[in-house]
């Protein structure tokens, strides 16, 4: 299956922004990894190599297919450098504020027929389209975490996507060897309306002291079979992503059940977000991470 698709520009270079410029490098894609300072490009390129060597010592790549890959990778801290993407994926912080902010930042400089995704984990996609230039070409491309290992991306149409935009993301996703579900466009749509309120359960469990992290953590992996406990998991998302996430079910379907923990709400005041702030319900700074309660 191919694409019109040659340039995919990625606005973000975080853990999903430099996933999804592995994945379309990969892909065959050229790829301009695009953030706010030289300093985090930099970070998400490195995150790109590690990626790549990964797989490499897994046997899953070649040299040659690492260094092709990144070959077709530009980093980039100018807006500008959006202009030859014929899709561009939104993977910034999760927040609808500064989403918006980049729309109206990037759209003067894409081409008037480039395809706008977010891969928001919960934002409504039909909100996200109407702060942009070009409601009809936006959709939700929603990658999992880690992208290099993850098989499944949600699409999400808004009201507003057309057919034609639809069937491009899908023959995209197919191009880089994904699997697809479709979801509609309802809070958090299907895996995190799903996942999200059992982590936030499983802060409140340790909140309410019925476990300790450890014996939450263990309790799931053996007892529901879980490849990571949901604390863990939650480090490895990001805390502040699990309250926003929280938050937007919260707001969005007006339901109680959905209220986020206290708890997980100071571990994020303290900017103990998880893995990438080296602390969040285990501490990473050691050799071994330690449970912080
Ligand atoms: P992250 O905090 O690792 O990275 C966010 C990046 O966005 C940072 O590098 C930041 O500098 C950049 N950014 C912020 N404002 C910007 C701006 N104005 N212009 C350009 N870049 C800007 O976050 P993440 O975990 O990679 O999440 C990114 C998106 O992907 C969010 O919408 C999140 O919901 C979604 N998502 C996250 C996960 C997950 O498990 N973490 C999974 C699927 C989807």
């Amino acid at each position: 299956m191919t694409t019109g698709i040659a340039t995919v520009g990625v606005v973000g270079a975080g853990q999903m922004g430099s996933g999804i410029a592995y994945a379309a490098a990969l892909g065959g894609y050229d790829v301009v990894l695009y953030d706010l300072s030289a300093d985090r490009t930099e970070k998400g390129l490195a995150t790109v190599v590690k990626s790549f060597d990964r797989q490499i010592a897994a046997g899953n790549l070649s040299g040659a297919d690492k260094d092709a890959a990144l070959a077709r990778i530009r980093v980039a801290t100018e807006v500008e450098a959006l202009a030859p993407a014929d899709l561009v994926i939104e993977a910034a912080t999760e927040d609808e504020g500064v989403k918006r902010r980049i729309y109206g930042a990037i759209c003067p400089s894409l081409k008037p027929s480039a395809i706008l995704a977010s891969n928001t984990s919960s934002i409504s996609i039909t909100r996200l389209a109407a702060a942009t230039d070009r409601p009809e070409r936006f959709l939700g491309i929603h990658f999992m975490n880690p992208v290099p290992v993850m098989k499944l991306v949600e699409l999400v149409r808004g009201i507003a996507t057309d057919d034609e935009t639809f069937e491009e993301a899908k023959r995209f996703v197919d191009t880089l060897g994904k699997v697809m579900t479709v979801s509609e466009d309802f809070p958090a749509f299907i895996v995190n309306r799903i996942l999200v309120p059992m982590i936030n359960e499983a802060v409140y469990t340790l909140y309410e002291g019925v476990g300790s992290v450890e014996s939450i953590d263990t309790s799931m992996k053996l007892g529901a079979n879980h490849p990571m406990g949901p604390l863990q998991l939650a480090d490895f998302i990001g805390l502040d992503t699990c309250l926003s996430i929280m938050q937007v079910l919260h707001d969005g379907l007006s339901d109680s059940k959905y209220r986020p923990c206290p708890l997980l709400v100071k571990y994020v005041e303290a900017g103990w977000l998880g893995r990438k702030t080296g602390r969040g319900f285990y501490d990473y700074r050691g050799e071994t991470p330690v449970p912080t309660r």
